[in-house]
């Protein structure tokens, strides 16, 4: 087996159609969808790019080429777009907020327990190929979790393959951990769309579980959980479950929380465990959580995630990835300059000069989270009372707020 073969079976194509087009006529054209990517010369993995062909220009948004065994951004070489139709995905997204769901409470109180959205859906689309990370981590996720879903599809004996259907992020605040969530239930949801016709994803609010209606809570947690199994009881419904902060749960177990009754709180913690378990049998439920601490959680909770996964601040070439997200967008909108072209992260060190300069910026800051990297442009646009910049002033300026914000002493 040729490794170019290799390469074809896990090359996927994810076309966004646009709203008003007929998703179903669409997939009637996956030939010629197939056959008009070959013929573009630029196209890099996990990026977006849109389709010209007369008959696709209409009806399709954008078009994006996933190959987990590339690296995230690399450039994509001519046999690796020859895609098998079967790899075609077709989807549209719907558009609105998260649907909040309470739970009753008692003496006709309730709480926000969890928020619900229908996948795939905008809010999270672009998500996925907007987080730049260092490692392999998307691939891996992606890929991995893909194969629990088939194996737990395929009912395979839990005894002699374990599989919990449970991610585990840690890592410190802002580093694109509840993004990389939303980003991989979204893939999965396009690339599962052959075998689930529907897909929820569910974040519950586990702060609110825990603190203001701390007696209640068993019962709250109970109620938030029944509701969860209900949407499982679909076997044509794919549930992703996040947990957001889970260590809120945990350090309820080894001490009290915020004031409360430690024996309520270790109820209450138990209850969550329990209901996990009970949710992660059924088939088609995967459970996402995030921690931003990692020495306090507790082991048997830690025990359960298959996938177990440090999320860490960005390197000097994430940052510009990072930032260079960010500049793509600010010359869609005509804000910046269009003329200049940065380089991608994957040519360097062929780099031209501004393109260099940038990853000097970004040199100067390491260590901090991708949360504040993505604000430091806006930062510096919003110095300026210009409606138009050219790259070079932008850069002064990213420059200045740097020094100021982050390396004073520089
Ligand atoms: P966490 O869950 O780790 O606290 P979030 O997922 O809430 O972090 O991320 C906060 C914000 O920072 C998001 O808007 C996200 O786009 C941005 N961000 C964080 N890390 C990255 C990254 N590696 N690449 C791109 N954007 C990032």
């Amino acid at each position: 087996v040729s490794i170019s073969a290799d390469i074809t079976s896990s090359l996927h194509l994810e076309v966004r159609v646009k709203k008003g087009a007929s998703k179903h006529e669409i997939e009637k054209l996956k030939d010629l969808i197939a056959s008009s990517v070959t013929s573009i010369d630029d196209l890099y993995n996990w990026r977006s790019f849109g389709l010209t062909h007369p008959d696709l220009k209409d009806v399709i948004d954008q078009a994006m080429i996933g190959c987990s065994n590339t690296p995230d951004g690399q450039r994509m070489l001519m046999e690796s777009k020859n895609i098998p139709v079967s790899n075609v995905h077709v989807y549209n997204v719907r558009e609105g907020d998260a649907l909040a769901t309470s739970v009753e409470t008692g003496d006709s109180e309730s709480a926000v327990a969890s928020h619900h959205w229908q996948l795939p859906c905008k809010e999270f689309d672009d998500i996925w190929e907007n987080l730049i990370f260092d490692d392999n981590i998307k691939n891996d996720l992606l890929s991995f979790v893909y194969a629990l879903l088939k194996l737990s599809d395929r009912g395979t004996n839990s005894n002699i393959i374990a599989v919990n259907r449970m991610v585990l992020l840690h890592g410190p605040p802002g580093t694109g951990k509840t993004s990389l969530c939303k980003a991989l239930a979204q893939r999965l949801t396009v690339r599962l769309s052959n075998r689930y016709k529907r897909s929820i994803f569910i974040e519950v609010n586990s702060h609110s579980l825990f603190s203001k209606w701390f007696a209640e809570s068993g019962k709250l947690i109970m109620k938030l959980f029944e509701q969860i199994e209900e949407c499982a009881s679909d076997p044509h419904q794919l549930v992703f479950v996040l947990i957001d902060e889970v260590e809120s749960l945990t350090i309820g177990r080894t001490s009290s929380y915020k004031g409360n009754d430690p024996s309520d709180a270790l109820r209450s913690v138990n209850a969550v465990l329990t209901q996990m378990d009970k949710i992660r049998r059924l088939k088609n439920v995967l459970v996402l959580t995030t921690s931003n601490i990692t020495e306090a959680l507790d082991e048997a909770f830690v025990d359960r995630a298959d996938v177990n996964r440090y999320v860490g601040h960005p390197s000097e070439y994430a940052i510009y990835g990072i930032w260079l997200t960010v500049i793509k967008e600010l010359q869609r909108v005509n804000i910046i300059d269009q003329s200049v072209v940065l380089s991608p992260v994957s040519s360097f060190p062929r780099f031209n000069e501004n393109s260099q300069k940038l990853l000097v910026l970004a040199s100067q800051c390491r260590g901090i989270s991708g949360r504040t990297i993505r604000k430091l442009p806006v930062l510096a646009y919003s110095r300026l009372s210009l409606d138009h910049l050219t790259i070079e002033q932008f850069l002064h300026h990213l420059e200045a707020v740097i020094h100021e914000k982050i390396s004073p002493k520089l």
